[in-house]
């Protein structure tokens, strides 16, 4: 097999199967790319979609992004998850216009230094918005790999992620770098899928290596696994007569950082006291709704929502709390599990 094999199938493939009609190709902009790349880490093409459009709305250009609050950037982001993504984006788009002045570089080591841009990530936009040869190895393109040379081990390896950069290095052409970046791309998505991929149809199938040894589920092999522990927690949903209900802005590090929530509680037995403290309310009955599980990547978490109706007061001393209706609330950056709480009681 020529070394440009792989390239001219796939190139070939592309011209008539590939996504031409993404949005953030029209009009083409290094900042649609920029923010179409990190949407799409974690998440499929069909759900950042929307998410993309609304950005675009919002924030249509590198400093209005990087002169928004953080709060209105993670509104916009709630529900896509891996908020990370987003405050990295803010961050970067603040270092890009006051150390960068406005103007992405164009070499991978460098853009590759910003907040939340890897290696790949980098190389996904240099090759799409300028058409430059930069390897990637998404998800996608090392599921494709592993599968075309036949590779069954975890990509999560030291040696397995290096050999298969390097099998991402050799594949790239010199011409064509942003229809190749994408034909990766959409092979891995669209045909080479994780489970049934239709190697009938498939541009690579000739010398692919587990379609001839028939053990396309062996490759990639999967992270050894660890069960996944699991926690709970008691959540206040407190509301008031005027129908608004308690957030509280969560702290910029850890778990949903920056994102507004329910008060959380380890122990049941602290609620009364803490609402007594910040609200001055005496003698509250909390109600308890269906439990609520949401798998993270590293543990299982029960929330236990608890329910109690009470007079609005000033609030105490903490302001990150806030008594808030349903237009506010719908401003504001919510995690998933939270919002589906909440619905359950309006
Ligand atoms: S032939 Fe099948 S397993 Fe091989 S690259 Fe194509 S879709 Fe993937």
């Amino acid at each position: 097999m020529r070394r440009d094999w792989f390239s001219k199938a796939l190139l070939k493939w592309y011209a008539q199967h590939g996504r031409h009609d993404l949005p953030w190709k029209k009009p083409l902009s290094v900042y649609r790319v920029w923010v179409s790349e990190i949407m799409l880490q974690q998440t499929q093409v069909s759900t950042v979609i929307p998410y993309f459009a609304r950005f675009m709305a919002s924030f249509p250009s590198l400093e209005s992004l990087a002169n928004a609050p953080l709060d209105s950037v993670l509104q916009h982001w709630a529900g896509l998850g891996y908020y990370a993504r987003a405050r990295n984006l803010h961050k970067a788009a603040k270092c890009l216009v006051n150390d960068f002045a406005g103007i992405f570089p164009k070499d991978v080591t460098t853009l590759s230094s910003l907040p939340g841009i890897g290696l790949s990530t980098a190389g996904a936009i240099i090759a799409q918005a300028y058409n430059l040869r930069a390897p990637i190895l998404d998800g996608n393109v090392k599921r494709v790999l592993c599968r075309f040379h036949g590779i069954k081990s975890w990509p999560g390896e030291k040696k397995v992620h290096d050999k298969l950069w390097e099998l991402a290095e050799y594949h790239t052409p010199k011409q064509q770098a942003a229809d190749y970046t994408q034909a990766t791309m959409d092979l891995g998505a669209t045909c080479c899928t994780r489970t049934k991929p239709s190697c009938e149809l498939c541009p690579l199938q000739k010398h692919c290596a587990a379609f001839s040894q028939q053990s396309q589920a062996q490759c990639p092999g999967k992270k050894p696994r660890k069960k996944l522990p699991t926690k709970q927690l008691y959540m206040l949903c407190a509301q008031n007569q005027h129908g608004e209900l308690l957030l509280q802005q969560r702290p910029l590090k850890g778990i949903w950082a920056g994102l507004w929530s329910l008060p959380e509680f380890t122990d049941e037995s602290a609620i009364v006291p803490w609402l007594n403290e910040f609200l001055g309310t005496s003698g509250a009955k909390l109600t308890a709704l269906s439990p609520i599980l949401h798998t993270f990547t590293h543990y299982h978490l029960t929330i236990l929502p608890r329910l109690i109706t009470i007079r609005k007061k000033a609030i105490k001393s903490q302001s990150n709390l806030s008594w808030l209706n349903n237009d506010a609330l719908a401003q504001r950056g919510l995690p998933a599990p939270i919002q589906k709480l909440i619905a359950t009681i309006r």
